[in-house]
């Protein structure tokens, strides 16, 4: 309760009423945060272009403790990451990062090592590092430090040690490798090499990790991990829906 302060990324937000914002922080010190700013709408809002997606900034709100909704008092833009909204394929890949923390993290759950993660991957694609790159190693990270880590060395099903070799059979929805006898209809067939990379993704240096091309693998190891997503949130993203809509136009 009370004035906070802490470094934010905004989220998303939405229009309420006829002139103020409900904006979504992922804060360093209190993990997702929604709140209200005031007159945000108007033409001479004290907040400006302050609030538009991506932006990191230093944020003061005000928290009664009576509602989900804290009060913005300030948010002044330590960076805004103009070039991520500036071009299409970036802010796909950027809004489908920013997607996976939005509905995979809890209100006031801090997460330091996750917004770090996002505050450096927003650099990269900032930088002009290739934004599918990116976000694939954001997300193979991401997905770890929320405990959602997918097993690649035993089977799922049964326990078996499996080397990484030839195809493998893969069951996101049960949390990793099956063996063939293991592996149901729904089973993903994954390459020993895409999944050699995943691991290799986990704790190589983060340029390293994103200076390096994968190759034919890239795609594979992208739609393993949407469909790791899709499965953790429910359904497909938006984002990804949207990004698929801009490889076609
Ligand atoms: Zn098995």
């Amino acid at each position: 309760m009370g004035v906070e302060r802490t470094p934010a990324l905004v989220l998303g937000s939405f229009p309420l009423a006829e002139s103020d914002r409900v904006v979504t922080f992922f804060t360093r010190r209190f993990g997702k945060v929604r709140g209200v700013a005031k007159s945000a709408r108007r033409m001479r809002s004290r907040f400006g272009a302050a609030l538009e997606l991506f932006t990191l900034g230093e944020l003061v709100f005000f928290d009664s403790g009576r509602s989900e909704l804290v009060q913005v008092d300030h948010f002044d833009i330590v960076r805004a990451f103009d070039r991520v909204r500036g071009d299409l394929t970036r802010l796909g890949h950027a809004a489908w990062m920013v997607e996976l923390i939005s509905r995979l993290t809890a209100e006031r759950d801090p997460m330091v090592a996750v917004f770090t993660l996002l505050q450096r991957a927003l650099a990269s694609v900032e930088a002009d590092e290739p934004p599918a790159r990116v976000a694939v190693v954001f997300a193979v990270r991401c997905i770890d430090l929320l405990g959602h880590r997918l097993r690649i060395d035993a089977c799922v099903g049964c326990g078996r040690r499996l080397a990484l070799a030839g195809t493998m059979a893969v069951e996101v929805e049960s949390g990793g490798t099956v063996c063939a006898s293991c592996a149901g209809q729904g089973a993903m067939s994954v390459s020993a090499g895409t999944l050699a990379a995943l691991q290799r993704l986990r704790t190589a240096a983060w340029r390293d990790a994103t200076g390096t091309s994968l190759g034919r693998i890239e795609p594979e190891l992208h739609g393993l991990l949407e469909r790791h997503v899709a499965t953790l949130v429910g359904q497909s993203s938006r984002a990804s829906r949207f990004l698929r809509e801009v490889s076609r136009a």
